[in-house]
C-alpha cells in the first residue's frame, strides 16, 4: 500500500463544533482556502454544511463558485480576493459575499450592477497591507458605497478586516482602527450586518475581537498555532495523517515508501520520530519517494507507519516548530496528488 493522507471526517466535525462554541455568540466562518488546506474541498465542505456550518471563507470567485455547488443555496460563501469586473460579475452569479478592499472594485460595481444584488463586506486595512482599503481613503470609499446602495446597485453587509495575530498589542492597534472605521460607515448610514476581522487565534483567545463572524481555517483542521497553545487546551484534535509503509529493510535502515508527494521538507531529516512496532524511530533521511528511519529487529515489508499528524508522535505544527514555519505550511506541502482517505468513527 503506498502513501495516504487519512482524513478522519468525525474529529472534524468534533472540531467544528468546539469551534463553534469557542466563538459563540459570534458564528464562525470555516475557511476553506487552499483547498481545503489540502485536506479536499469537496468532502470538507459537505461534511461542514451536514454539521450546520452556514458560512465559508472561500478565498477566490473560482472556489467561491465550487463551494455554492457543493453547499448548496442557503450557505454564505465569502471571498476576498476578487481581480475585478470579471470576478466580480462571477462572483455576484454564483451568489457570493464580496469582500472588497480596493475602491476600484467599487468603481466596476458601479458599471456592472444595478439590481442590488452585490452583497458588499468593505475590508479596512489595519495594518497587514495585504488589500484592504487605507485609513486615509475610508471615507470616499464610504461616501462611493453610500451612493451605490442609494442607486440600488450595492447591498452593503459587513465590515471586515484581517489582522496578524502575532502579537496583542499589534491586534489591539488593528481593533482601534476596525472600529474608528465602522464608526464612520455609522455616520453616513452604512450600517454592517456582519463585522469580522479574527481568524482561528484571536477568536478563540480575545471575546472582544469575535464580533458576529470568525473566520476559522487552521483550529477546524486540527492545526495548532506554532509557539502557541496545545491542541488539548484549545480543545481541538488534528484530523488528518500522512501514512505510508515500510517498502524495504537494508543495512542503511528502514526505507518506508512516501510516495512522490509527501511534501516533507528535507530539513526535518533527522529531526523527528515515528512510531513503530518497535517504539519511537527517527527519521534519519527524506528522499524524493522514501523516508529512511532508524532500523528495528522486527521491521517487516509493510507495516504501516503514521508519519504526522492524527495518531503519529508529530502534529504538523510539531514538524512546524522544528524549522520555524508554521502548521499551515506542513499541511499544504501535502501534493494534491498523494490518494486523500476519509474515514469516519474512532478507527
Ligand atoms: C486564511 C485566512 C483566515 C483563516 O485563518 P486561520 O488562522 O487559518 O484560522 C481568515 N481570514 C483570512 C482573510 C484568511 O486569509
Amino acid at each position: 500500500m503506498s502513501a495516504q493522507y487519512r482524513v478522519d471526517l468525525d474529529a472534524f466535525a468534533r472540531n467544528l463544533h468546539r469551534v463553534r462554541d469557542a466563538v459563540a455568540p459570534a458564528e464562525p466562518m470555516f475557511v476553506v482556502k487552499d483547498d481545503a488546506y489540502a485536506h479536499g474541498l469537496e468532502v470538507l465542505v459537505r461534511r461542514a454544511r451536514s454539521e450546520g456550518v452556514r458560512w465559508f471563507g472561500a478565498f477566490d470567485v473560482v472556489t467561491g463558485a465550487a463551494v455554492r455547488a457543493i453547499a448548496g443555496p442557503d450557505a454564505r460563501i465569502f471571498v476576498w480576493l476578487i481581480g475585478g469586473a470579471d470576478d466580480l460579475a462571477a462572483g455576484i452569479a454564483a451568489d457570493l459575499d464580496l469582500g472588497v478592499g480596493d475602491q476600484s472594485l467599487l468603481d466596476d460595481l458601479a458599471a456592472l450592477t444595478a439590481d442590488g444584488s452585490a452583497r458588499v463586506h468593505l475590508k479596512i486595512d489595519t495594518g497587514l497591507h495585504r488589500n484592504g482599503i487605507r485609513p486615509e481613503d475610508w471615507d470616499a470609499a464610504l461616501a462611493r458605497t453610500a451612493t451605490l446602495v442609494e442607486q440600488g446597485r450595492v447591498r452593503f453587509e459587513g465590515i471586515w478586516s484581517h489582522i496578524s495575530e502575532a502579537s496583542d498589542a499589534d491586534d489591539d492597534d488593528a481593533r482601534a482602527l476596525f472600529l474608528a472605521a465602522r464608526d464612520a460607515a455609522r455616520a453616513v448610514g452604512l450600517e454592517p450586518r456582519f463585522s469580522h476581522l479574527a481568524a482561528s487565534a484571536a477568536g478563540f483567545a480575545r471575546g472582544e475581537f469575535r464580533e458576529d463572524l470568525v473566520r476559522v481555517g487552521a483550529f477546524s483542521y486540527g492545526i495548532r498555532p506554532a509557539g502557541g497553545p496545545g491542541e488539548a487546551e484549545l480543545g481541538i484534535e488534528p484530523i488528518a495523517s500522512l501514512t505510508a509503509t515500510v517498502a524495504s529493510v537494508d543495512s542503511q535502515g528502514v526505507h518506508v515508501d512516501v510516495g512522490s508527494a509527501h511534501g516533507l521538507p528535507s530539513a526535518l531529516a533527522g529531526r523527528f520520530d515515528v512510531a513503530t512496532s518497535a517504539g519511537p524511530r527517527r527519521v534519519e533521511a527524506i528522499g524524493f519517494t522514501s523516508l529512511t528511519v532508524a532500523p528495528w529487529e522486527t521491521a517487516e515489508v509493510g507495516e504501516p507507519l503514521t508519519i504526522f499528524g492524527r495518531g503519529a508522535l508529530c502534529s504538523a505544527t510539531d514538524l512546524a516548530e522544528l524549522i520555524d514555519t508554521i502548521g499551515e505550511e506542513i499541511a499544504l506541502r501535502v501534493s494534491p496528488v498523494l490518494p486523500r482517505v476519509y474515514t469516519t468513527g474512532r478507527a
